[in-house]
């Protein structure tokens, strides 16, 4: 833990913690000595980890990287961390994200956005690490932390560990217990680890999973040994192709990284199979109706009163304006603005309706590839490597939400996902390959990914 306290202070320009705690990591660590001393070793033992702002810390202040909890200093620990600490992880701090998990590239959070370790070749410009768990994926690829905790609600673990040459899973939905975790749309958020190999993940995922009483999404499973389906054999699995992520505009160099792997997975022993998910081209535009529409609501909450900022007003109403006018950033404020509208009378049925029953066919789409033999979908985890500060979604902010073309289908789907890094594009920068499972099926994920790594 001393050593990773050293280079967090060295590594303070990158911005990856919004929130270092020294003490608490060397009172946590010296904790864990005594557990070791007494031959009581958890199946953390002594790891240091970070955790994304998003994730309550009991006495720990929890931002969501917004202006209106900056001061927010929760009362409760949220399950996921409750399961590190248990299982003898240590605490380093907090790591940056985009407010309230909203966004690709970490350039909506409050504080300044988290910066990638890598550069493009030749090139000192600095480059974003992807979001909204850019801290996270800054940090792990930085060696700032031993691995981390993060969120996916679209893309947000498995879209920076790509832009960072990580890796990060997004477990199935309801695997992982949200209690304590700041919401952002409710029926798609899932916590899972952002690491540096699979194995840590394994490991990693083992601790964050499992049934919790307080949230009622949470399945009651027992979690599998994921370390244990690390490097087993993927002879016999097939592997799914789905045409349609063939997009226009991909880079060749993406497409090739993509093909490159399907190789790897068929010389390993796999089939390789083409497959078709036709309502592919739906998943963004319905995952930007629904996100938006449960973001409207579950931000609600944050009225000056209960929590956080609390600007004053002449009256209650007047209160609650100048609060979320002042503590919302301007993304925040446009998924608001989006979701209200199409949560309202006139528009519902034409909006939010429509984009329910296309998630029905999304969800669809994957039951009849995995009800046809296929145990995995191979895909691209983003279709573009890291890009640098303000390059996209300046002056349109669908430039940016086209970055999660591949991604939102698994949370849409609810089906777990994982990203693993399959080579360097010819500027220099890491991509990642994205393997989509069977719901409950992380274990062939944590097989065939160790294939790729
Ligand atoms: N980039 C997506 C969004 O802005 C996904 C974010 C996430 O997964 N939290 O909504």
């Amino acid at each position: 833990s001393q050593a990773y306290l050293t280079a967090m202070e060295a590594g303070r320009k990158l911005n990856a913690y919004v929130l270092e705690t020294p003490d608490k990591a060397l009172e946590m660590a010296k904790a864990s000595d005594a557990r070791i001393a007494k031959g009581e070793v958890g199946p953390l033992e002594g790891i240091p980890l970070g955790v994304k702002d998003l994730f309550c810390t009991k006495g720990t202040r929890t931002t969501a990287c917004s202006n209106i909890l900056g001061n927010f200093v929760p009362t409760y620990e949220s399950t996921v961390t409750s399961n590190l600490w248990r299982d003898g992880a240590v605490m380093l701090g907090k790591l940056n994200n985009d407010e309230f998990a909203m966004g690709s590239s970490n350039e909506t959070s409050c504080f300044p956005g988290a910066v990638n370790p890598w550069r493009r070749n030749g090139d000192t410009a600095p480059l974003v690490p992807g979001g909204s768990s850019g801290g996270s994926s800054t940090a792990v690829a930085s060696y700032l932390c031993a691995g981390a905790t993060a969120t996916d609600t679209g893309g947000s673990i498995r879209q920076p560990a790509a832009f960072t040459g990580t890796v990060g899973i997004k477990p199935t939905y309801g695997r992982v217990s949200r209690w304590g975790v700041v919401a952002f749309a409710s029926s798609l958020d899932q916590a899972g680890p952002i690491a540096r190999t699979v194995m840590d993940t394994a490991m990693l995922l083992r601790s964050f999973a499992g049934p919790d009483a307080k949230d009622t999404t949470c399945v009651d499973l027992p979690v599998p040994d994921y370390t244990k389906a690390v490097g087993k054999s993927v002879k016999g699995m097939t592997i799914g192709i789905p045409k349609e992520y063939r997009v226009e505009g991909m880079p060749p160099e993406i497409e090739k990284l993509w093909m490159d792997g399907a190789a790897v997975l068929k010389e390993a022993g796999a089939n390789i199979v083409e497959i078709s998910l036709p309502h592919t081209k739906y998943a963004l535009p319905a995952y930007y109706i629904v996100a938006p529409a449960e973001a409207s609501s579950n931000l609600a909450r944050y009225d000056g009163v209960r929590y956080g900022l609390r600007v004053p007003g002449e009256n209650i109403a007047d209160l609650y304006e100048k609060t979320r006018a002042k503590g919302f950033g301007k993304e925040v404020k446009r998924r608001i603005m989006i979701g209200t509208y199409v949560l309202s009378a006139g528009y519902y049925d034409a909006y939010y309706v429509k984009a329910q029953k296309l998630r029905t066919l999304i969800k669809q789409d994957f039951e009849q590839a995995y009800a046809s033999g296929v145990d995995a979908i191979l895909t691209p985890s983003t279709p573009s490597s890291a890009f640098g500060f303000g390059e996209k979604g300046t002056a349109d902010p669908v430039e940016m939400y086209l970055l999660d073309v591949f991604t939102v289908t698994v949370n849409m789907a609810g089906l777990p996902g994982i990203a693993v890094p399959a080579g360097l594009d010819p500027q220099g920068l890491p991509i990642g390959l994205q393997l989509i499972g069977r719901a409950f099926d992380e274990e062939t994920l944590f097989s065939v990914a160790s294939v790729i790594e």
